[in-house]
């Protein structure tokens, strides 16, 4: 018989798609890392599995601990499927903001979901700081903090990297992807620079606005990439270059890769597909890109694939979201 033991093994290995509609007129082949095929549904799976592993071997996360982390979104998950393999409890701290389907999702996992008051100062004591720290103070608590644990670049270095370079027999010449914590480029990054003596460019695509592209943390509406402070997850030296993409191209062209390249994806993935595009247009014809896909579009279908909402901030292109490829670029 032919089966897994539990959901969570199957964690990474996940496809490679060629983008054919998008890139037409462009030579080099741009290869698509598709992460919600990833049970979990994104890549945030990767480091949930190796964060509690590492807290696991060095005691910080004791039988039958709680896991607690200020997390509304794919990190939440990740973590929530493994902790229930491996028999924790999970509390995630999320600001009221945060909409009720994503709070679903996380107790649907059995997690237990405290919601705060953004309206309130980071000191607070019922701010969404404040109510983790307390939280993870208390005996038998474990914090993972993604932004600050050596072990989310590591899951990249580990798996992603090495995925992508067997997959591409070696013939990868460029990864691009977004950048939150930095853990998935710094980790790919490193991998690939290693094993290929440092030939393979790493381009990291930024919102406008953002930290790492040069900007001050302006407020931005992509999800999950971007950031107004460094974290110590990411490599500052790891990119060769760092391309800014505004919402609004970001999120075209995140339709754009439902209607035309069937992959119904998030926000931060059109934003890396601008980026990888743009890099097609100048790079060697055979030349091989590599642009990762963080999650699927199934979490936003009130946002980036709603005309009202696209509309409300004037995202929709002129012939009403169909737009072409030169609207975007
Ligand atoms: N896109 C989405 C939707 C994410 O949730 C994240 C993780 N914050 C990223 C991109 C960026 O990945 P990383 O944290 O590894 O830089």
């Amino acid at each position: 018989m032919d089966y897994v033991e539990h959901v969570a093994d199957l964690v990474g290995d996940t496809p490679l798609v060629k983008l054919n509609e998008l890139t037409q007129g462009l030579s080099p082949s741009v290869l698509a890392k598709v992460e919600y095929f990833n049970p979990g549904g994104s890549v945030k799976d990767r480091i949930a599995e190796r964060m509690i592993e590492a807290a696991e071997a060095s005691g910080e996360l004791p039988p039958g601990g709680t896991i607690v982390e200020p997390t509304s979104g794919n990190t939440g998950v990740g973590l929530a499927m493994i902790a229930q393999r491996k028999g924790y409890h999970c509390v995630f701290v999320c600001p009221d903001k945060v909409s009720e389907d994503k709070r679903n999702v996380l107790e649907a996992y059995g997690a237990e979901v405290v919601v705060c008051p953004t309206a309130v100062p980071p000191e607070h004591e019922d701010s969404y700081y404040s109510v983790s720290d307390r939280l993870a103070a208390k005996e038998g608590y474990w914090k993972p903090n993604q932004y600050n644990n050596s072990a989310n670049p590591e899951s990249h270095y580990h798996s992603t990297g090495p995925e992508i370079w067997e997959q591409t027999e070696g013939r990868v010449t460029h990864f691009v992807a977004g950048i939150g914590t930095g853990g998935t480029i710094s980790g790919v990054g490193s991998y690939l620079k290693e094993v290929s003596n440092g030939r393979v460019r790493i381009v990291g695509a930024d919102p406008e606005g953002s930290v790492y592209s040069g900007g001050h943390g302006r407020p931005y509406l992509v999800e999950g990439v971007g950031e107004d402070f460094w974290p110590t997850t990411y490599d500052r030296e790891i990119c060769d270059e760092i391309i800014s993409v505004s919402d609004a191209e970001s999120f075209r062209m995140t339709r754009e890769l439902a209607k035309r390249e069937a992959l119904l994806v998030g926000g931060s993935c059109g934003m890396a597909v601008v980026a990888a595009l743009r890099l097609a247009e100048r790079v060697d014809p055979d030349d091989v890109i590599v642009v990762l896909l963080p999650d699927s579009g199934r979490g936003y279908l009130t946002k980036v694939f709603n005309d009202s909402w696209m509309a409300s901030y004037g995202f929709l292109s002129p012939d009403h979201g169909g737009g072409t490829i030169g609207d975007v670029l």
